[in-house]
């Protein structure tokens, strides 16, 4: 099989996690498997190709997962958006609806700098909630936003129409 099919054979379905209903695409078997892990990572990197990228940010957490080593192969630094209290330092903030409440994702003010080149990543694109809610902080801070890009988008919930007016949208797997 392809490279891209091995990837999409390996994401593990699991059923009513982590609430009845919702069938959750677990990540962890690709990431186990170290040809998997460096397989997503050229796909990814390949998806932003041709980008002068400054800084990729990751959501917290499993953004982080793929954010930070994409940021190594491409020769830029890694940014971490944070949900609340978890940066040490001074903060800014973005407070984002979620199905039931809300959440708050926040980057150090000096983690990226305005007119910094900035890609978005993250392991998967549901509704589009968070990754909105990141790339308007990202806005807010004067950067260049380059758009974002994603191991795994869930098509059939259109999170990309959220995002696109950010700037263009990668995913590796679809589903
Ligand atoms: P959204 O805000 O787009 O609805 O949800 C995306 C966020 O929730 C991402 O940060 C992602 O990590 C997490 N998420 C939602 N559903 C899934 C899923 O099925 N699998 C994984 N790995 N993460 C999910």
């Amino acid at each position: 099989p392809s490279s891209l099919q091995r990837l999409r054979d390996a994401i593990r379905d699991v059923p009513d996690f982590p609430q009845p209903g919702v069938l959750f695409k677990d990540i962890t078997p690709v990431l186990a498997d170290g040809k998997l892990l460096n397989l997503a990572l050229d796909a990814m990197a390949e998806a932003v190709e041709g980008q002068r990228v400054d800084k990729v940010v990751g959501i917290d957490a499993r953004g982080f997962i793929f954010g930070a080593p994409l940021a190594a192969r491409l020769g830029c630094g890694f940014v971490p958006a944070r949900k609340k209290g978890k940066l040490p330092w001074r903060t800014r903030g973005v407070d984002y609806a979620l199905e039931y409440g809300s959440a708050c994702l926040e980057m150090h003010e000096d983690a990226v700098q305005p007119n910094e080149n900035v890609l978005l990543a993250d392991d998967l694109l549901a509704t589009g909630g968070t990754a909105g809610a990141a790339l308007t902080l990202l806005q807010q801070t004067g950067a260049n936003v380059l758009g974002s890009v994603f191991f795994i988008e869930l098509a059939f919930l259109h999170g990309r129409g959220k995002l696109e007016p950010f700037g263009p949208v990668q995913a590796v797997v679809t589903f």
